[in-house]
């Protein structure tokens, strides 16, 4: 007999979600690439239920409608797989979130799940405020968590001033993160996870993965790494035994520069001393289906269609702009004016040889260019202009081709002076801490010939020597009130 009521809707459910999860096993046996450009989006569901749209569509709809009491009532009770309310699911989010989990998943036969967020901020804030609740059985214990100082400015304040002082929650700062015993020594049993960016942002720090989750599994706590830097196309922590993974999307995920995302993409079963058996079978889903729609930092469709539309190239361009970023690299390395290069590719790198055993051009082995594995190390490095600070302000304006913003993973080159910019807030001490000299510039070499980028280079450090060099001039004429207001007398 046909079921009725609310057991119809499930039984439709069941139907679909198994049909679901078999795309999904299929999709997981093609190369990245392929699902790079497919996703989770099938040619069926296009032809039955979007007009043959050959992409994803965007919906752009706050909620979703039921055909009647028995359905809105499984719906909400989580009975049946459903959106509900942009606030918590979107279809759009979903295909989003769907092609992230395979990506940071590939390669190994674990499975994996994805929450997509508003920003990496907002990704970070929901990964880690999941284990900074209060534990029953020890209600009175003083909460810390173990992470690395070379974060990301925003990840820093985050950690210093929203959690450490106005919370409690004590961050114990890892300074020198290849060192085990340094990591372990502040670890006790009050301690809700570790977490490290690998590499950092901008410093390039780079710790031993696998050495390091271990260590967080022996104490029964997760390993949360953010890989923002990395991209699922030249490293995939999971693999290597991490439980959670922090993506700012907006980078060179989405290098389009079109859109604010984050995503957190986990593995089944993690690690936690928390005891909550819902979240350790299934942390971002769970995150989505509860915390976060409760908090409500979750992505706008539109956001996952922008993101997703720029991730089908990724690994492509993560190649092309790595290979553009050694050439640079190389170039500054021998420059008279320049004190220090920092990019992981680079021999001279102290923690090269680390981070070739982790930074893989994914699939390389089979691509015909190749036919092996190649080390590539992403688009990211940082330099050191001689004389301090003023130099490294005046070579920084000179730059005509590359663009002066707080901003990274473009498809443009974009550069920023990281003391003055992304990590003026923590202070000298922080900066100290963090390794952010003043004459610090950070270089994010996007997908241009990297000749060109070279000559930018060189024409801008000739100020150095004297010579006068065009800086763009001012010409607020086409830029109305916006810019009006930061012209300077
Ligand atoms: C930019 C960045 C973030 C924050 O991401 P948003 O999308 O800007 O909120 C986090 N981690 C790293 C490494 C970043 O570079």
């Amino acid at each position: 007999m046909e079921p009725t009521g609310i057991d119809y809707y499930k039984e439709a459910a069941k139907r679909a979600m198994q049909w679901q999860a078999k795309y999904q096993k299929e999709m997981m046996q093609c190369r990245f690439d392929t699902i790079a450009v497919h996703g989770i989006y099938s040619m069926q569901e296009a032809l039955d239920y979007n007009q043959g749209s050959i992409i994803e569509p965007i919906y752009m709809s706050t909620s979703q409608a039921y055909r009647d009491s028995d359905e809105m009532e499984a719906a909400l009770g989580y009975m049946v797989p459903t959106w509900c309310y942009s606030r918590i699911a979107n279809p759009t989010m979903y295909y989003l979130e769907g092609v992230m989990a395979l990506l940071d998943g590939y390669g190994s036969d674990i499975e994996t799940s994805c929450i997509a967020t508003s920003s990496g901020m907002a990704a970070i804030q929901s990964a880690v405020d999941q284990f900074l609740v209060v534990d029953p059985k020890h209600p009175a214990a003083p909460m810390n968590f173990v992470a690395t100082t070379q974060l990301y400015g925003g990840t820093f304040q985050q950690f210093s001033i929203r959690k450490d002082v106005e919370r409690a929650v004590e961050w114990r700062k890892v300074v020198n993160s290849t060192d085990l015993s340094e990591w372990e020594s502040l670890i006790d049993e009050n301690t809700r996870f570790l977490y490290g960016e690998l590499p950092s942002n901008p410093g390039l720090a780079f710790f031993d993965l696998k050495a390091v989750t271990a260590l967080a599994h022996k104490h029964g706590i997760p390993m949360i790494v953010d890989a923002t830097v990395a991209t699922p196309a030249l490293m995939r922590p999971i693999e290597h035994g991490a439980d959670i993974v922090i993506q700012s999307v907006t980078k060179s995920m989405a290098t389009g520069g079109t859109s604010i995302a984050g995503a957190i993409i986990s593995r089944k079963n993690i690690t936690s001393n928390i005891d909550n058996p819902e979240m350790k079978a299934d942390f971002a889903t769970y995150l989505k289906l509860l915390p976060n729609r409760d908090n409500g930092p979750n992505i706008s469709p539109m956001n996952a269609f922008l993101a997703l539309n720029d991730i089908r190239t990724l690994r492509m361009r993560m190649d092309a702009t790595s290979r553009n970023t050694q050439k640079v690299a190389e170039f500054l390395e021998t420059h008279k004016h320049i004190e220090k290069v920092a990019y992981l590719g680079l021999k001279s790198h102290p923690l090269h040889d680390l981070a070739s055993q982790y930074m893989v051009l994914v699939d390389s082995e089979y691509d015909e260019l190749y036919g092996e594995k190649v080390n590539r190390f992403g688009h990211l490095m940082s330099f050191n202009v001689k004389g301090g600070a003023q130099p490294t302000r005046n070579v920084f304006d000179a730059f005509t081709r590359i663009w002066r913003a707080t901003d990274l993973g473009r498809i443009k080159s974009v550069a920023t002076i990281p003391a003055i910019s992304t990590h003026s807030q923590q202070g000298e001490k922080g900066r100290e801490m963090a390794d952010i000299p003043p004459n610090m510039i950070r270089l994010c070499v996007g997908a241009e010939h990297p000749d060109d980028m070279i000559n930018d280079l060189d024409r801008a450090l000739s100020v150095l020597d004297g010579k006068k060099v065009f800086i763009t001039a001012p010409d607020y004429s086409a830029g109305g009130a916006s810019s009006a207001r930061l012209r300077k007398e």
